[in-house]
């Protein structure tokens, strides 16, 4: 292959991280099973790098910009981060996340290694009061799974304005849809295990940086800390990112849809996708963002147990948590005691695959009459 220009998303994820053209060379990057590889060399050790996890990297870096460390679970990549903040450093913070990290925060106050201030993201200006004295800020958006959008780019370049660090969750949009490294951030995270892999078979995370000394600080973390993924699991997310711009545009294009059957449906109180126009998000969201992400979060008019009845009655759409995957997956989150007290207790969060649209709605309709 001669020179290539700088290609388009979809074209780049399915271009990079290839080996070397050689004379009936591999087209794509073996599965490197080695703890140790011979000297004299700079990886030396599998706890500190692999082929195959360089090849995804690659991959990642072409979505996101900069350079990528892949890690053995997106909460081991926000771990990661978290680690190197000093001791009693204040932290703003997205009030609703993922619980995960939701769950992390909360025991990094109470052993008064951090300070948090939460904060509504989707309120810039609650936002923008929060940052003087704040040495990170850690946004998600959309949110998972009260789906708020933050306006990244003011917010990204309020924080940069005064040094302030921005790291951004970025597992619900992916790169596909924004780029928080191009909008100034210091950070991109992914939780691959979602949209990246797309398959439901791997748990993978990703930190994408520009700053390459937070590049060797983050990489010190990775070697230290030994959260590293498997080289197996790396190349199914390396297959798995491959076809993730044709993923995501089959998924949208459900999710605008079902979205919008759903506002409209006797049984439902509440939508939030930032997709709909009708969205409180959407103006802010359509900014920015090129699409909308293919998870939706809805409210019945109905208890928790309805919403309980609701989700185990379909028979395509799996009742399990998790999201990104071709398959379509819903829960009711309360069913997770670590869920923010202030997301609703019948929220059911789906997660929309790639099936068939008409057979989605058929299944979420019929599952609607169970109540
Ligand atoms: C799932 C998820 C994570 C955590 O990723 P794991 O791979 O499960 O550790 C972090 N952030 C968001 C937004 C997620 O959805």
């Amino acid at each position: 292959m001669s020179e290539q220009k700088k290609l388009r998303p979809a074209s780049a994820v399915v271009a990079a991280g290839r080996p070397p053209i050689t004379a009936d060379g591999e087209l794509n990057p073996s599965i490197s099973l080695n703890s140790t590889f011979h000297a004299p060399n700079e990886v030396g050790y599998g706890r500190y790098g692999n082929p195959t996890w360089s090849a995804l990297e690659d991959a990642i870096s072409a979505l996101e910009g900069g350079r990528t460390l892949v890690f053995g679970s997106g909460m081991a990549a926000i771990s990661a981060v978290f680690n190197i903040l000093p001791r009693g450093a204040v932290v703003t913070a997205s009030k609703h996340g993922y619980s995960g990290t939701m769950s992390l925060l909360k025991k990094l106050v109470e052993a008064e290694r951090i300070e948090v201030r939460y904060v509504d993201v989707s309120n810039t200006d609650e936002v923008l009061a929060a940052l003087p004295g704040t040495v990170m800020l850690w946004l998600e958006s959309p949110t998972n799974p009260a789906m708020e959008v933050a306006d990244l780019p003011a917010i990204i370049g309020a924080a940069k304005m005064m040094n302030i660090g921005v790291g951004v969750d970025n597992t619900f949009a992916t790169a596909l849809n924004q780029q928080p490294l191009a909008m100034g951030a210091d950070i991109s995270m992914n939780s691959v295990t979602k949209f990246l892999s797309g398959h439901s078979d791997v748990l993978m995370g990703s930190l994408s940086t520009n700053d390459s000394a937070l590049f060797t600080r983050l990489e010190e973390q990775r070697k230290l800390g030994g959260a590293i993924p498997g080289p197996f699991e790396s190349w199914l997310a390396l297959r798995g990112i491959r076809t993730l711009a044709i993923r995501m545009k089959q998924s949208q294009e459900s999710a605008l849809e079902l979205a919008d059957r759903l506002s409209k449906h006797p049984k439902v109180a509440k939508v939030r996708y930032p997709g709909l126009p009708s969205d409180p998000h959407h103006e802010t969201a359509k900014k920015f963002m090129k699409s909308f992400g293919a998870v939706i979060s809805f409210e019945i008019h109905g208890t928790p147990a309805d919403a309980d009845k609701v989700c185990g009655a379909s028979t395509l759409i799996s009742q399990a948590t998790s999201l990104g995957g071709v398959e379509s997956l819903w829960e009711r989150r309360h069913r997770w005691s670590a869920e923010s007290p202030s997301i609703p207790e019948n929220l059911i969060r789906l997660s929309v695959g790639i099936e068939d649209v008409e057979d989605l709605w058929a299944d979420i309709d019929s599952a609607l009459g169970y109540y």
